[in-house]
């Protein structure tokens, strides 16, 4: 308590961070922290909600808990992501942090939380904080004690940067009042696409205890608060749900909740918890959401729209808008030089950037080869099967370009942990 006394005269905001009163600190609770940092950064990493990278600085490794991610603003910036705790009251039978399993548990208090952190802002390693906690102690002191985290930040140390909260499941409208209050962004995991599925894997967890807080937190964005919004996570494949049903739960949330966005995690099996045999998910499975997620937000695309398969799941081999183009031979060919901006934008191949400067520059020249195209940024070898250009077409046999896509095997990508 006494080294955050001291600390809180200091300089945050410019940088400026005594190291040598960190030193201070006793030797053995210096240990102490870095281990319970390395474990609480290590088992953050199966939160999602932000767009983390696994990028690395070249030769360097990153210390504990520091991600490259996409900034409110889109730029790029360093999130100090970790979890406050641990410990866990609750017994997801996919999570290896359940309570019913035997792993090393570490909870940093409200100071010692603000002293790391602090001290990676001030070095310029970190621009952020992305604070999340398992159920330690129940839901209230777990929630409790990362709001006094952020409260001691902002306050005390007059931290103004970015914070991304996890709401806890059943988090009351004080408490996310007072988060709305503190942090720029919430969220809150949904982790199932239903409450039957939820069941399934997260037995203690209701699905109103998490669309009641999602509501909460609409009503502080209309207020006013939380500029970066909230968001949500899926974890994908654990419950047996179908890409189907997990945008019928995106929709609503975006619809009903306002949610700035909604991240996909792939399930990963995890050695010693019941669902140690269960198949892990393919990262092409999350790749796809992903991508159909982005038809939702940015291509004025319905859920309903989705090109799902007799499985009610999406393609794997072929991406979402180009088999939704293969669904919808009676749209195409479009002719680039006269198409209306709608229609454009429904173009495999063609995105919102190279839209602008199709449309920017149509008017005043003819676009006439493909690569006219390819210079303004299309994905001319997607696109000229379903475009005419000064009434030419270019593609060639969709079918046989499909066979060859189906034929491919699905990858298994690298996970992003
Ligand atoms: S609530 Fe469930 S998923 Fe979250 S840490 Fe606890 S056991 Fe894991």
């Amino acid at each position: 308590m006494l080294l955050l006394t001291c600390l809180s005269k200091t300089r945050v905001r410019t940088g400026v961070f005594p190291f040598v009163l960190v030193v201070s600190l006793a030797r053995n609770q210096l240990m102490d922290i870095d281990r319970k940092l390395e474990l609480l950064a290590e088992d953050a990493r199966f939160e999602a909600c932000d767009s983390f990278t696994p990028r690395k600085r070249k030769g360097k490794r990153r210390a504990p808990g520091i991600q490259q991610t996409q900034g409110p603003d889109g730029k790029p910036m360093a999130l100090f992501r970790l979890l406050q705790s641990n410990s866990c009251e609750w017994d997801c039978p996919y999570c290896p942090l359940r309570r019913s399993n035997d792993v090393e548990r570490a909870t940093l208090t409200p100071e010692e939380l603000a002293t790391v952190f602090l001290q990676r802002h001030a070095a310029g390693e970190v621009q952020g904080l992305f604070l999340s906690s398992a159920v330690d102690g129940g839901v209230r002191p777990a929630m409790a004690r990362m709001l006094d985290s952020v409260e001691l930040l902002r306050v005390r140390f007059a931290y103004t940067g970015y914070v991304h909260l996890k709401l806890m499941p059943g988090a009351r409208p004080d408490e996310v009042e007072r988060a709305a209050t503190l942090a720029d962004r919430v969220s809150i995991n949904l982790e199932a696409p239903n409450g039957e599925r939820m069941k399934r894997i997260s037995p203690e967890r209701r699905w109103s205890s998490i669309l009641e807080p999602m509501a909460y937190a609409r009503e502080q964005q209309e207020a006013g608060n939380l500029p970066a919004g909230q968001a949500t996570q899926l974890v994908v494949g654990a419950s047996g749900e179908t890409d189907r049903e997990i945008f019928a739960a995106t929709a609503r949330m975006y619809r009903e909740f306002r949610l700035r966005r909604v991240y996909f995690s792939a399930f990963r099996a995890q050695p010693n918890t019941p669902m140690a045999e269960h198949e892990s998910t393919p990262f092409v499975r999350q790749q796809r959401l992903q991508e159909a997620d982005w038809l939702l937000r940015h291509y004025g695309f319905n859920a309903s729209e989705l090109p799902f398969e007799v499985d009610n799941n999406l393609p794997l081999q072929i991406d979402p808008k180009f088999a939704w183009a293969l669904q919808h031979p009676e749209r195409f060919p479009v002719e680039i030089q006269t198409a209306d901006r709608e229609v454009l934008l429904r173009i495999p191949g063609i995105g919102p950037i190279s839209l602008e400067r199709i449309l920017a520059i149509r008017g005043a020249v003819r676009i006439r080869e493909l690569h006219h195209l390819r210079k303004l940024g299309v994905v001319v070898d997607k696109a000229r099967h379903f475009i005419t250009l000064d009434g030419r077409f270019f593609g060639g046999d969709v079918a046989q370009v499909v066979a060859r896509l189906r034929a491919r095997p699905v990858v298994e990508q690298l996970t992003l942990w």
